[in-house]
């Protein structure tokens, strides 16, 4: 099962879309756009964790 999403910055369609927040500054506070691997690694971004649990513990 796969569903296909809509890559924000290379802009096709990606099956292993996740959603990340992206702060586009000028242009209000910020939003969420589906961004592929690839493009999570290439610019950093970081996924959203839909449970809030991806915070690191410490140590
Ligand atoms: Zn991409």
């Amino acid at each position: 099962m796969s569903t296909e999403r809509m890559c924000h910055w290379h802009k096709e369609w990606t099956s292993e879309g996740v959603l990340v927040a992206a702060v586009e500054t000028g242009s209000g506070p910020g939003a969420m756009f589906y961004a592929c691997p690839d493009c999570r690694e290439r610019y950093g971004l970081q996924p959203l964790d839909p449970n809030g649990d991806s915070a690191p513990g410490p140590g």
